[in-house]
């Protein structure tokens, strides 16, 4: 093939900009060239440690198996998070990757379980997950590849170090051919069409391009500085807007989930790596000080503290806006990343946002002239992902039963989006959970939160009346006793990773 003509510039070098610098470089091959500007000054974000399911397809995508990167990031398996004191003080539940019970006839488990639980018959719905009940455990075993049943079906993600992460995927970018410069972006210049024609960087050089992707974080410098694309802020239903991050060393072995804990004004999380575990209270600046905020994340880290490349030890402060960018493609610039908003991490959304906006990119853009069309549907499509994570988010706050804090009782309080209140009164009026497009949450997930916040229907499928009482227990017992065995025999996490994934001394990385 002749020397391609496509130029790709990607402004910033985080998790975004190289997980996209990879998997662009894969897709275009000759067809574009890729270059990639960052600043080692500047420096990225460094926290962004847990996953959902999609990274593992992202990684393999790229030829990566889950040995490589766990190997190269130190990583450990996430079955889903654990949500402790959410719904009340005291209360915990895990929202596994995965499902619950059998289905039966066409009926759905969660109609059985509804039924019996009204009448206090079933166990916890946490206990007819696989997904689940490993997590519990502290045990951990890859799905089969060909689960007999629903009963066995559930997924895992990963809890990683994002800058070995990042290197990783950096690594593979440069491999496959993408150009990385290191300096500060000065300015931006634009054609009299207002496409943006190249960047300039503190040293004199001019980057030109055909596409920009805008990976510059936070700041958005091409989609928010130079296009003056808005940023919609979401901060009347996702009130925190503040992290303090720091890394601490381990006391115990690694949990195969994240725990995220509610706090007085927000949540404190703790992502167990092989070696450390990374930790970060994230909060409300109007109803918390950052000092208060400090106290509350120290108070609640066992181990000590410690530093690292990419963090110090004193924790880190990062201050941000729920929301998103009115349109993630403008012109010639599309928006990946932190530049294309931020909701938080409660979830772990973020990188799977960024992977999708990957995979939109790779359906989409078939030729450089960005026909309205196609820069209409990503922006459509984007502007629903975000929504229905932020739906899926608010769930959370609105669900809580706490009210020993303003915060709390703001929370409980707050109308909710429309797309939202309706999800909530239909399952609350039938028992239904509407699956919108674009969500990446599936009806699992919806019903994991439902359940564990005991945001229940009185009422269930009508079909459930046609099995007696007594077969529908002895289903369900069956269904927990065959759980308790396979858990019974899996192995622990913690020995799982030193046998199948031993991670390499970070001086051992091969990058
Ligand atoms: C508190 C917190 C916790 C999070 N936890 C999770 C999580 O658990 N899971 C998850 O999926 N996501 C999480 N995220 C989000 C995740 O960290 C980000 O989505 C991810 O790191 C991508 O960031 P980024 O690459 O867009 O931005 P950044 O990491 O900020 O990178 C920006 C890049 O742009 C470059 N740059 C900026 N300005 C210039 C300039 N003028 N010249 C040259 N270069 C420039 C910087 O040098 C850097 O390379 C979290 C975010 C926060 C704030």
């Amino acid at each position: 093939m002749g020397r391609p003509n496509n130029r790709i510039v990607i402004a910033g070098g985080g998790t975004a900009g190289w997980m996209t610098a990879a998997a662009l470089s894969q897709h275009f091959g000759s067809q574009a060239t890729i270059t990639l500007v960052e600043s080692s000054s500047i420096g990225t974000i460094g926290v962004g440690e847990a996953t959902i399911p999609t990274i593992r397809n992202f990684y393999r995508r790229l030829g990566l198996q889950d040995q490589d990167v766990i190997r190269a990031t130190q990583a450990t398996c996430k079955l889903g998070i654990q949500f402790n004191d959410w719904h009340k003080p005291g209360s915990s539940f895990i929202h596994p990757f995965g499902m619950y019970g059998q289905d039966v006839r066409g009926i759905d488990f969660h109609q059985f379980w509804l039924k019996l639980h009204r009448q206090g018959r079933a166990a916890p719905l946490g206990e007819y997950s696989l997904g689940a009940t490993l997590a519990a455990a502290g045990k951990f075993v890859p799905p089969s590849p060909n689960p007999p049943s629903t009963l066995s079906v559930y997924d895992w993600a990963l809890h990683f170090d994002a800058a070995l992460f990042a290197q990783l995927m950096r690594d593979v970018a440069t491999r496959q051919g993408v150009t990385a410069v290191d300096a500060v972006i000065a300015r931006v210049s634009q054609r009299e069409d207002g496409r943006i024609a190249a960047l300039h960087t503190e040293c004199g050089q001019r980057v030109e391009g055909d596409l920009f992707i805008d990976c510059s974080g936070f700041r958005g410098l091409l989609i928010g500085e130079t296009l003056g694309v808005e940023y919609q802020s979401w901060q009347q239903w996702l009130l925190c807007d503040s992290a303090l991050a720091v890394q601490s060393e381990s006391v115990e072995p690694p949990k195969p989930y994240t725990r995220v804990n509610a706090q007085e004004a927000g949540w404190q999380w703790r992502i167990p790596l092989q070696q450390r575990d990374g930790n970060g209270h994230v909060y409300s600046r109007q109803f918390m000080s950052d000092a208060r905020a400090e106290e509350i994340l120290r108070a609640n880290i066992p181990g000590a503290l410690n530093a690292t490349s990419t963090l110090n030890a004193e924790p880190r402060k990062i201050g941000f806006t729920p929301g998103r960018r009115a349109r993630a493609w403008e012109n010639n610039c599309i928006a990946i990343g932190l530049s294309a908003g931020f909701l938080e991490p409660l979830e772990s959304t973020s990188i799977a946002l960024i992977e999708t906006a990957i995979e939109k990119i790779k359906t989409l853009v078939t030729n450089f002239d960005f026909h309205p069309s196609v820069v209409e549907e990503f922006n459509q499509t984007t502007a629903l992902e975000y929504e229905r994570v932020r739906d899926f988010l608010i769930l959370h706050y609105k669900a809580s039963q706490r009210d020993d804090s303003e915060f709390w009782r703001y929370c409980r309080n707050m109308a909710l989006p429309e797309s939202l209140q309706h999800k909530l009164d239909l399952f609350l009026n039938s028992g239904y959970i509407v699956n919108y497009r674009w969500e990446m949450f599936h009806q699992p997930s919806w019903l994991a939160i439902f359940a564990g916040f005991d945001v229940l229907p009185e009422n269930y499928d009508l079909r459930v009346d046609q099995f007696p009482d007594e077969q529908i227990e002895h289903s369900l017992n069956e269904m927990h006793r065959s759980l308790q065995r396979a858990v019974s025999g899996a192995p622990d996490h913690q020995q799982f990773i030193a046998e199948c994934f031993p991670a390499e001394r970070p001086s051992e990385v091969a990058l």
